[in-house]
């Protein structure tokens, strides 16, 4: 089912890498897309956005969902619905990109970094407890690397959740999925995620007044009042795609699950620390922890494989704070080629070469032992 190359995200594009970092599986979803719109005649917004946003809506529980053009603005639609401005205060990950940053910046609101927990590399809500203050207004949960993160402890401390599932479409917590236990939900459909559009986003919220607030806001056109507004609404053309990759979820899950155990058992012996198999994650991300981050990333590109840190940077390396967690993972954390359109035979070869890395006594120089023709 997933031997179709042909599609190339930019990693691939760039790196010329054998098995590059990430790589999307769309099947004939571009080219079916394309006709579905060419015979709707309606390119810009159109029913196949209202079709993908009820899909997304019914799948998470909610009342509503408004569809978007990139994760950023449907985070920036939440926060803006909160009416989140100057004074108040919003707590978030360090451990996440800078995107989520961003749209706290983009209302004027003070973002308030928070530590995570090394099994989950999720926010910690011990940590979050402490930070709070009588100026926080809101908290947003990455489920980071398609592991759920701790919903049930945050709402306890009953300030509104924006769950941030641009990583975990189809995970869950309980029977619940993520993205419907928070008051609101954010998906991103960038070309690396777990389904992908090329561009696009989702918010939902669980009170369709609020639903209805963001829909305003997200198209300047036709309106009989004068407040900013934003030009960011999705395609018909995305969204016929998307409702497509949406389809293709329980596979997509499941492949994911299997290509995690066949990395948790060939690796189980090595010296790396394996990721915890949380009931419910699905391994967006396979993140190993390893000594020697940058010489295991070279040996591994030497190799044709490659690995990235799976946060580029913390945010708390632009906006200061002391998050030892999060600075012991970010020093640590390594994330391997993980997606549907890998083959058994391409993790296979990840795994063999992995447990080939030898760290040579002290040095911190990484080496691959002599396995003969194995390097491609
Ligand atoms: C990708 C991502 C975003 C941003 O989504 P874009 O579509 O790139 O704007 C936000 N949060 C997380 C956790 C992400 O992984």
């Amino acid at each position: 089912m997933y031997t179709d190359h042909s599609h190339r995200d930019e990693d691939a594009r760039t790196s010329g890498f054998a098995i590059p970092h990430s790589r999307p599986y769309l099947g004939d979803d571009l080219e079916v897309a394309a006709r579905e719109i060419t015979a709707s005649g309606m390119i810009g917004p159109g029913r196949h956005v209202e079709r993908f946003e009820a899909e997304m809506a019914l799948l998470h529980n909610a009342p509503g969902a408004v569809a978007t053009n990139s994760g950023t603005s449907a985070l920036h639609l939440a926060l803006l619905a909160l009416d989140l401005g100057p004074g108040d205060e919003i707590i978030l990950p360090s451990y996440v990109c800078t995107a989520v940053l961003n749209a706290v910046r983009y209302v004027g609101a003070q973002p308030v970094l928070a530590d995570i927990r090394e099994d989950t590399f999720n926010i910690d809500p011990a940590d979050v407890r402490r930070r709070i203050t009588a100026r926080t207004r809101a908290i947003i949960v990455p489920h980071m690397f398609g592991v759920p993160a701790d919903v049930p402890a945050l709402q306890e401390f009953g300030l509104p959740l924006i769950e941030d599932c641009a990583q975990s479409l189809g995970a869950s917590i309980g029977n619940a999925l993520t993205g419907s236990l928070g008051d609101f939900a954010v998906f991103s459909f960038y070309a690396t995620k777990v389904i992908t559009t090329g561009e696009g986003g989702m918010v939902l919220a669980q009170r369709p007044e609020i639903v209805e607030r963001m829909r305003d806001l997200r198209d300047y056109d036709e309106k009989s009042d004068y407040v900013p507004r934003y030009n960011y609404h999705m395609s018909n053309l995305a969204a016929a795609i998307g409702y497509r990759q949406l389809r293709r979820l329980p596979d997509f899950v499941n492949r994911r699950r299997s290509l995690a155990r066949l990395y948790g058992e060939r690796l189980a012996e090595g010296s790396w620390r394996l990721p915890e198999h949380h009931v419910g994650s699905i391994f967006y991300r396979y993140v190993v922890q390893v000594d020697h981050l940058e010489e295991t990333i070279e040996a591994l590109a030497e190799a044709g494989i490659q690995a990235k840190r799976p946060v580029f940077e913390p945010l708390h390396h632009f906006i200061g704070g002391d998050l030892p967690v999060t600075e012991h993972v970010y020093q640590s954390a390594l994330s391997l080629p993980l997606y549907p359109a890998l083959t058994d035979a391409d993790a296979e070869y990840v795994a063999m070469i992995a447990r080939n890395l030898h760290h040579a006594g002290d040095s911190p120089k990484v080496r691959l032992e002599a396995i003969g023709a194995a390097t491609r």
